[in-house]
């Protein structure tokens, strides 16, 4: 009998698995439907430009539709409501539902508050397309505000967490911010633009010297580092560090880290803090039909350490997902996952970066850190082309 297959989640992991389900397997053997909270495939890890106004919306956000046009894989856009383990049924928000002979949870992640007071009501995250236009029509206001109130909270924007999302994001304002100053007639000297880390240094994941440049880097564009100072409390337009300091803005953005998605940490599937514990072939432990893809679940090196929870890793888990998939249904062997590590590539703004690429860790500084980091885009999405040939 036909298969169905549905698959949660159109990001790197979703999508990926539904391409490679469907070269695995023919739409006679398997129906394929991905459900997504949005109707398109979101380039997330480009968000901080899109940010920043510096580069288009249709860039970063791909239409479905026209991804999968053609392609056998029906699209449902909503929210998922609650995933019925027991019953193999999916239901979305608007009472939709979906049965499934193989579910695949590619969620993501969600945003991590730390339970610190305040936090999350008063600033502004950076997972999604909708995210980053808001941070940016938000840093639009601000800057206009100010050149009508002069209130330094409006000139004050703070960035909570200096992982790669948060340096991304603030290379991308400092190189930005002027050119919005110039536009409300504000002089950029006004501008205070931090970034906060409670750590004693940004980007812990590189070497001193690029973690070095990096703040060199960030520093002559304006960019003021208080690291070693998390963030405890924000009450309103007042932010609250660790040494009792406090910081008055109107602005902030909080990119201090990320945890499982909620849902997949709540539908009865094992799961080590909060995200779901898969075999070798990415099946959950305790449930065989679930497949994982992505950051939402967990996948240990063989060093015993968790994986960072990345989009080449969301894409090569999704890629083989999908062929494990067909050969679970044929009771054929699986493949194990056996990630390829190409580097970590981090942007500083619209001409720098820093990065390390390659099994063994080969530096980067400068242009060609950030060529690479465009040119490690262009191959995903030429990839994506290439399995959409092969699809169907
Ligand atoms: P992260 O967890 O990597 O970094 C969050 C940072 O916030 C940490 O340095 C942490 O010390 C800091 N922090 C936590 N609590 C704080 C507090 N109270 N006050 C101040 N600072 C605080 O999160 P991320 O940067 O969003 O990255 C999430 C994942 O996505 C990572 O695995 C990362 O590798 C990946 N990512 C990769 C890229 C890329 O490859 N270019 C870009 C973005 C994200």
């Amino acid at each position: 009998m036909k298969k169905q297959i549905v698959i949660l989640g159109a990001g790197y992991g979703g999508l990926l698995s539904a391409l490679s389900a469907r070269a695995n397997l023919s739409v006679e053997e398997a129906d394929i439907t991905v459900i997504n909270r949005v109707p398109s495939h979101q380039i997330i890890t480009e968000l901080h430009r899109l940010a920043a106004g510096n580069v288009h919306e249709k860039a970063v956000a791909l239409p479905l539709e026209k991804l999968l046009k053609g392609k056998g894989v029906q699209i449902k856009v909503g929210n998922v409501q609650a995933i019925d383990i027991e019953n193999r049924k999916i239901v979305v928000e608007d009472g939709d539902y979906f049965r499934y002979d193989a579910l695949v949870l590619a969620l993501g992640s969600e945003t991590n508050y730390f339970g610190i007071p305040g936090l999350q009501e008063n600033s502004l995250t950076l997972k999604s397309v909708t995210d980053a236009n808001r941070v940016f029509n938000h840093v639009k206001e601000r800057v206009v505000a100010y050149s009508k109130s002069k209130n330094k909270a409006d000139a004050t924007f703070v960035i909570g967490g200096g992982g790669l999302t948060g340096v991304e994001l603030v290379g991308e304002l400092a190189d930005e911010l002027p050119g919005i100053c110039r536009q409300y007639g504000v002089d950029f000297g006004d501008i205070s633009l931090y970034l906060v880390e409670a750590m004693p240094t940004i980007l812990p994941i590189f070497s001193p010297d690029l973690i070095e440049r990096a703040v060199t880097s960030l520093e002559k564009r304006g960019v003021e580092f208080l690291t070693g100072l998390a963030i405890t409390e924000v009450n309103g337009s007042t932010v609250s560090l660790k040494d009792g300091r406090t910081i008055e803005t109107n602005t902030l953005v909080w990119t201090g880290g990320v945890q499982g998605h909620s849902l997949v940490a709540n539908c009865g599937i094992e799961v080590n803090r909060g995200r779901a514990s898969v075999n070798e072939y990415l099946q959950s432990v305790s449930h065989p039909e679930v497949f994982l893809a992505g950051d939402c679940a967990v996948v240990f090196g063989p060093e015993g350490r968790p994986y960072p929870p990345t989009a080449q890793l969301a894409w090569q888990m999704g890629e083989l997902v999908g062929g494990n998939i067909a050969a679970w249904f044929r009771e054929a062997k699986m493949d194990a996952f056996s990630p390829v590590f190409s580097g970590t590539l981090a942007s500083l703004g619209r001409k720098d970066g820093i990065g390390t690429i390659g099994e063994s860790g080969i530096k980067l500084k400068g242009t060609p850190a950030s060529l690479m980091k465009k040119a490690s885009n262009a191959r995903y999405l030429s990839h994506i082309e290439g399995l959409f040939s092969l699809a169907y």
